[in-house]
């Protein structure tokens, strides 16, 4: 942990003992239970009893702790006995409970005081008096129960987080907010993008004409890009036999991930084996490398898809469009090469997703790679042996470090036939959002026996590297929705622009402008319901539809059209020629406006 992050860790567990005393002084009777320090602040659980504390308190919480903060209260640590713990915390079972476990170690209990008037059972370490403790912020209450167990009692937790500066709080809780606004649920209710119903199956999301048309602007930019940098695009079947996963390791590696079989003996068919819905498409990449003999000459061999896969994920872990069971069109590809290509097919990889990301308006500060690897530690869980592990992962680590992309290591996290590298993005929002996994494999090639011959007339397996720049189109969707807060650039918006007629008058003219621009295959529609011109302005803001185009008298005579652009800007009078050329440049350079 860098020093950093460690005295924010530390001025937060700190914070966290002050929410607690402040607390105990206001509300007398409650119990306190744990509290620790987290990623983005701290909390406190404790057993309110009969005593009723809502959010509505917390103006009255926070003046208690500010007082403490002012007082600058010593915080001072002490060693006792857990026989004299015990005695100081002896109406209190959580505690008591804490102390168990310290007296089975045989270890002494250390304490916390704050001033001379609170005490707590913690490791610490602790800021050396509450004056210390920066600018805060009292955020949530919710219920939970005692060691996250659900047969245990159910407690009240107090999120709160504090900060160095106010400057830094105050930016951290713009971006709760903005995170809030910004969710693509929230925004799909007005730029109806998608839906999910249990009628049609948990987790299986369908997406709207908006969300299609997202979706296609997106498989046909991936489709013109891969093409450029020599890719091949194949279609492959939806669900494969039993058998075809058992040579991948899917079964019964991934099982626990995949819709049950389809029982094809129940069909009174000659065929026995089982048949599944594909989880992940290279299985059928790597029977594509095998459909013919290979030589070196044909490496490397860039196989793309956009495959539609289904997973069977935990209904709790749902999540919108963000995290579904199916379909998941996936921007998938697998390189097959041979060992002394990995390293540059490796590197075009990691800049096409640079290219990709960039035209999002990404930087690099943006985003940064993990690197999952094996837990040695649980090697069941793996295909393969040490030796093949050790190889990919020392590979991949090699590459990594080449590409001067900033990285994290992730243990445990590999998948099971290979090391992961995960391209992350850190939204406006704070949250960070995997958008794609690749994979350097010595496995998978080896397991379908995959051979080509090489220049010296001998047979060598290839290796073959797994890649989706742009991940899933419902998961890539969600994460542009929320990314672009809805206001997507001209050319991924649904509806590019809204022609607005000031009166009825005007109806013919304003038809003959929207034709004009579906002619040169803009995505523009005519708004002639019975509104008032402001009003439909304002639903054409609220669809974040990039230009609005409105027209009345002075534009019929003029032969032209007044433009305002998303965000209440005017552009003003200009011929429809100037617009359309515009918004077709908007198009091209993907530019966000
Ligand atoms: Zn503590
Ligand atoms: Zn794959």
């Amino acid at each position: 942990m860098k020093k950093e992050e460690e005295n924010l860790e530390i001025m937060r567990h700190s914070a966290e003992h002050v929410l607690t005393q402040a607390i105990l002084g206001l509300f007398p009777g409650i119990k306190m239970a744990m509290g620790p320090a987290t990623a983005e602040g701290f909390y406190f659980d404790f057993d309110p009893g009969e005593i009723k504390i809502s959010e509505s308190d917390f103006p009255n919480i926070e003046g208690e702790i500010k007082r403490i903060i002012k007082a600058n209260l010593p915080i001072r640590k002490e060693e006792i006995s857990v026989e004299e713990a015990r005695k100081l915390f002896k109406e209190n079972q959580y505690k008591q409970e804490w102390l168990d476990g310290i007296g089975r170690r045989g270890e002494k209990a250390t304490i916390y005081w704050t001033g001379g008037e609170f005490v707590d059972l913690c490791a610490g370490p602790h800021v050396e008096s509450t004056g210390k403790i920066g600018p805060f912020k009292l955020l949530s209450i919710a219920g939970a129960y005692w060691h996250g167990d659900e047969k245990n009692k159910m407690l009240t937790r107090i999120y709160g987080t504090c900060f160095p500066t106010q400057k830094e709080l105050d930016y951290y809780l713009w971006q709760q907010e903005e995170a809030k606004k910004r969710d693509h649920r929230k925004l799909n209710q007005s730029l109806k993008l998608y839906f999910l119903s249990d009628e049609l199956g948990q987790g299986l999301a369908t997406l709207l004409p908006n969300g299609a048309i997202i979706a296609e602007e997106l498989e046909k930019w991936a489709k013109e890009t891969e093409k450029k940098w020599g890719y091949d695009r194949v279609l492959t079947p939806h669900i494969a036999s039993e058998n075809i996963f058992k040579i991948s390791g899917h079964v019964p590696y991934y099982l626990e991930s995949m819709y049950p079989p389809m029982h094809m003996a129940e069909k009174e068919q000659a065929e026995k084996d089982d048949y599944y819905l594909k989880p992940m498409n290279c299985a059928g990449h790597h029977l594509v490398f095998k459909s013919e003999p290979r030589s070196y000459r044909d490496l490397p061999l860039r196989i793309a898809e956009y495959g539609a896969v289904y997973r069977y994920e935990k209904a709790g872990e749902l999540h919108g469009i963000m995290r579904i069971r199916g379909p998941i069109h996936q921007n998938d590809a697998h390189i097959f090469c041979a060992e002394d290509q990995a390293e540059e097919e490796f590197k075009n990889v990691m800049e096409l997703h640079k290219y990709y990301y960039e035209k999002l308006g990404l930087t690099e500060k943006d985003y940064y790679l993990s690197f999952a690897i094996r837990d040695p530690k649980n090697k069941k869980k793996y295909l393969g042996n040490d030796e093949i592990w050790e190889k990919a992962e020392s590979i991949a680590l090699k590459y990594i470090k080449r590409t001067k992309i900033p990285y994290e290591i992730e243990l445990g996290g590999a998948a099971f036939y290979g090391p992961k590298i995960d391209f992350n993005i850190k939204t406006v929002t704070g949250k960070v959002f995997s958008a794609s996994t690749n994979q350097l494999d010595f496995f998978l090639p080896r397991a379908f026996g995959l051979k080509y011959t090489d220049k010296d007339g001998k047979e060598k397996v290839p290796v073959c590297i797994h890649r989706a720049p742009l991940g899933a189109h419902v998961r890539f969707v969600a994460f542009l929705t929320e990314h672009f807060a809805g206001a997507f650039p001209v050319w991924l918006a649904p509806v590019q622009s809204m022609v607005i007629p000031i009166a009825d008058r005007h109806v013919n003219y304003a038809q003959s402008v929207s034709a004009k621009l579906q002619g040169q295959e803009i995505r523009a529609e005519l708004d002639n319901r019975d509104e008032t011109t402001s009003a439909k302005i304002r639903d054409a803001e609220m669809q974040k539809i990039p230009y609005i185009v409105v027209v009345g008298d002075r534009e019929i005579k003029a032969n032209s059209v007044n433009i305002r652009v998303r965000g209440e800007k005017v552009l003003g009078e200009m011929s429809l020629e100037k617009f359309t050329n515009l918004i077709k440049e908007d198009i091209a350079t993907k530019r966000q406006i």
